[in-house]
């Protein structure tokens, strides 16, 4: 089954408005003339509109950050899925493990903010992953579960179409660490039989499964060679348009 290759920067508190435009432009420029594969930008909020003018004749996926399950009311801090379309985004990422670690998001929270972005027609990044301390005692898989599960509660088998996994595993985010290509593809492996098994074969099949965690244009292309990896979630890299231009033309 051949799924089409997501690769998507996440410029999570970086870039004003002149910055972020020149960014986008460039990227759009190292995008022009691929399409065999899908992009995707996650600026700050506070960009997402003028980053959309300067992406408007590309193909180039608009995303947040993260998403309130809200349309509008008393939700002080957080962005609408309907505020997210009017600054032109269409996707969200959820449940990133800054916004876990630091903010304390936890899995019922993610799954409200799933379910809300699905219900305005958001596609949806759910980001999932393991610390160290996780991984050392063995227990990568059942934190996997568990967060897929909590995360895509209640979430319909159609529905799920709209929902991309991003496997992160917390340990490498920022770090220069990367899973070795086995242990990416192991996970990745767990995760779609898990989505077979919660929803069906067909289904499980066509989720793109992206890895995210210290990815660079000298890992991605043995990342992208394994079976069940379908793209990127990129951070450091991604702040840069040659680098980012590099993996988005993974080999
Ligand atoms: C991320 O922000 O999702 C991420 C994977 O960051 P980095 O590529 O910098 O590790």
């Amino acid at each position: 089954m051949s799924r089409r290759a997501l690769m998507a920067g996440n410029w999570k508190m970086h870039m004003n408005v002149v910055e972020g435009c020149r960014l986008a432009a460039d990227v759009a420029r190292t995008c022009e003339g691929v399409t065999d594969r899908d992009v995707l930008l996650a600026p700050p909020y506070t960009i997402l509109s003028e980053v959309s003018h300067v992406l408007a004749n590309t193909s180039i996926i608009l995303s947040s950050q993260n998403v309130c399950w809200e349309e509008k009311g008393a939700f002080t801090g957080e962005i609408s899925p309907t505020m997210l379309q009017d600054a032109g985004a269409s996707a969200a990422i959820v449940g990133h493990s800054e916004r876990r670690q630091i903010f304390g998001e936890s899995d019922e929270l993610i799954n409200t903010r799933v379910k809300g972005a699905l219900s305005f027609g958001i596609l949806v990044i759910l980001c999932i992953g393991e610390t160290l301390d996780e991984r050392e005692k063995g227990r990568t898989f059942s934190v996997l579960e568990e967060q897929v599960r909590k995360g895509l509660d209640g979430v319909t088998a159609a529905q799920i179409e709209h929902v991309v996994l991003a496997y992160e595993p917390v340990w490498a985010i920022g770090t220069g660490k990367t899973a070795s290509k086995e242990q990416a593809q192991e996970a990745h492996a767990f995760l779609r039989e898990l989505i077979e098994k919660m929803y069906e074969k067909n289904i499980a099949d066509r989720i793109r499964i992206l890895y995210g965690g210290s990815v660079k244009a000298a890992n991605v292309d043995e990342l992208m060679a394994q079976p069940d990896i379908d793209g990127a979630l990129v951070g450091g890299a991604a702040l840069d348009a040659e680098s980012f231009g590099r993996i988005i033309n993974f080999k």
